[in-house]
């Protein structure tokens, strides 16, 4: 984070929230609020961070009210200049942040970056059958009834992704989202004993099943993935790796993630939301090689509305941020952080699912504390310890109620805390844990055992104080 930024953010926002208080009170209550909630809380939902007040700040503007669909230099509206500006700075940064040779930078969320990048190997790797009779040089251009003969062939395409249980995402080719609806979907899971990704099965899978799209990256998977291997496996089988490093994308940007573990090089598509490890603004953006490239400029009006300007300058100062020498040890703090914490909760007797971890979050399997993934989340919430439940591989309670939860550590490091914290943080989660029984047969219901919450609330505190979000902020 910018080093002193302190009395002008303060002023800035005391500023903005007397501004929004004017109009709707109850607004700018709940904000402050947040504020004070975020600051007291242990915060180590693994999918959350804390942006820099430049990064909240360069949101709070007139960008918002400008209408841009399209693509840099090619407008559906007048007068995009400065977007154009803001949306060329911030792909700049994510091209050499990155080192990619194309960068996307207007997709809402990390779902709507996979949307579109669906879209744009779709509309690349799909024959159209009317294309080269209509003359046209990419699908877009072709006519209804082309369409309506291309319709059934981009419904029936294939699509490999890890497992939701394996720790995928949902976005990955499962039936909640759209992706389960339009692909033929396949999953790969991870070997039941070491509950570590097995490429060989990988590979077996996709040779039988010959996916267009490979679909590498997860939201609960502890471990790195070896993408030179997975790109392997793609072209063995001609399929389009995609990428999806939402989880992640801190981690290579800060280089901790390089080699075979940095998915930029081996991947077509690259996807990722900018909130989490990369600590931007919440939002997405497409990484792809030049083949890709026509297509996923066309996300917007194909997938996505029209961009939010004000987001893109945050994401470009984020991405600025994160080209920062600064940031390269923050991201080794968080991979060191999660490993101090699976340590700690080893150490107490805890099971981890693989073991361990090598990235940022820890996947805690609560059966042997004879509680559910629910209790646990509930339990620990009483204490001022924020998690969120997580199925685990082959889950006996399902994806609802689940027997592990997820933990990760790119929030709090952002606050500062460090190894021994991290420690500290292991003996606090193991307390609850141990302290918390179900009531009867309920895979919901739970009994704190008296003193417990207080107990590890004044201990949280303490870490929370020693280490002040937005220290000096003061609204
Ligand atoms: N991809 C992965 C791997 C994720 O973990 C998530 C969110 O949790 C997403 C995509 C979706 O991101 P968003 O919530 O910004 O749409």
């Amino acid at each position: 984070m910018a080093a002193d930024y302190t009395d002008t953010a303060s002023a800035a926002y005391r500023a903005a929230l007397q501004v929004v208080e004017s109009v709707e009170p109850r607004i700018a209550a709940a904000t402050r609020k947040e504020l004070a909630d975020q600051r007291d809380s242990l915060k180590l939902i693994a999918s959350e961070n804390y942006a820099s007040p430049a990064v909240l700040l360069a949101m709070g503007s007139w960008l918002s009210d400008k209408y841009a669909e399209g693509t840099i230099g090619h407008r559906f509206y007048a007068g995009c200049q400065n977007v154009d500006t803001v949306e060329s700075v911030a792909a700049e940064h994510a091209r050499e942040l990155f080192g990619a040779p194309y960068a996307y930078v207007q997709p809402h969320s990390g779902i709507d970056a996979n949307l579109v990048a669906y879209w744009a190997i779709l509309a690349t790797r799909v024959e159209a059958p009317g294309l080269a009779a209509a003359g046209a040089k990419h699908v877009n251009e072709l006519s209804e009834a082309d369409w309506e003969a291309l319709r059934h062939t981009l419904g029936n395409q294939r699509l490999l992704g890890m497992s939701l249980d394996a720790g995928g995402h949902l976005t990955h080719g499962f039936r909640p989202n759209i992706s389960g609806k339009m692909f033929h979907q396949r999953s790969y899971g991870t070997d039941p004993e070491t509950e570590l990704l097995d490429y060989d099965a990988l590979a077996a899978a996709a040779r039988e099943f010959r996916p267009l799209i490979l679909v590498a990256g997860y939201s609960a998977y502890p471990r790195r993935i070896n993408f030179a291997t997975m790109r392997e496996i793609a072209d063995e089988v001609g399929a389009t790796l995609m990428v999806d490093m939402a989880h992640f994308a801190g981690l290579v940007a800060g280089k901790v993630f390089t080699g075979d573990e940095d998915p930029v090089p081996h991947a077509h598509v690259t996807t990722t939301t900018t909130h989490k490890s990369l600590r931007g603004p919440r939002g997405g953006l497409i990484l792809a090689v030049p083949e890709y490239a026509d297509a996923v400029d066309r996300g917007c009006p194909m997938v996505l509305g029209g961009p939010l300007a004000h987001v893109m300058a945050a994401k470009a100062v984020a991405l600025a941020e994160a080209r920062q020498p600064a940031f390269g040890t923050y991201a080794q703090h968080v991979a060191d952080n999660a490993k101090a914490l699976a340590d700690g909760l080893l150490r107490r007797g805890a099971r981890l699912v693989t073991g361990g971890t090598d990235n940022h979050l820890v996947l805690l399997d609560v059966t042997a504390f004879g509680v559910t993934g629910r209790q646990a989340e509930s339990a620990l919430l009483d204490a001022g310890v924020v998690t969120n439940r997580n199925a685990i591989p082959a889950d006996p309670n399902g994806a609802w109620y689940t027997s592990g939860i997820r933990v990760g550590t790119p929030a709090l490091t952002s606050r500062g805390l460090g190894t021994a914290e991290f420690d500290r943080v292991a003996e606090l989660v193991v307390d609850v844990l141990k302290n918390t029984s179900p009531t009867g047969s309920s895979k919901a219901k739970y009994t704190l055992a008296d003193g417990t919450a207080e107990r590890v609330h004044a201990a949280a505190a303490e870490l929370l104080a020693a280490n002040p979000l937005y220290p000096g902020l003061t609204l």
